[in-house]
């Protein structure tokens, strides 16, 4: 497997959670890493739904751990991180990738989810 050390992951002028990151567009953020952002979902759709991004630019998850894989496994340990600082033991990790998945902002995130019942198989 090829790994870098981010290199080629500058931040992307139009890309919304690069924004994000920079702090230009305002969001609740809910913690932050050397590597990652993470901040509420605008659209909850759970009592618990907090996007987990990288703060170097990927347009999906997989880019990321190809690009930095030490910043793609802070992304997951933090996940956890934030499941359980909201008092959640269990969660669901949901990294839709590609548009036809759902995915609508091509930067890597993750959305933890969690407080209520989650059906399976997602719709
Ligand atoms: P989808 O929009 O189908 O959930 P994604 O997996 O790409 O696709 O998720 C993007 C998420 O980003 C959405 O859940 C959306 O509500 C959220 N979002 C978009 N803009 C903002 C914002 N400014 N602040 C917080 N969350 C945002």
């Amino acid at each position: 497997m090829q790994v870098s050390d981010g290199e080629g992951l500058d931040a992307v002028p139009d890309c919304l959670f690069c924004k994000i990151v920079a702090g230009d567009i305002p969001a609740e953020i809910v913690s932050t890493t050397e590597y990652t952002v993470a901040f509420r979902d605008i659209n909850p759709q759970a009592p618990t739904h907090v996007l987990v991004i990288p703060r170097l630019h990927a347009p999906d998850v997989a880019s990321l751990a190809l690009a930095s894989p030490e910043a793609a496994a802070a992304l997951l340990v933090e996940t956890r991180r934030i499941a359980m600082g909201e008092g959640h033991d269990s969660y669901r990790l949901v990294f839709n990738t590609g548009a036809d998945a759902g995915q609508t902002v091509f930067h890597a995130h993750g959305h933890v989810l969690a407080g209520r019942g989650l059906d399976w198989p997602p719709g």
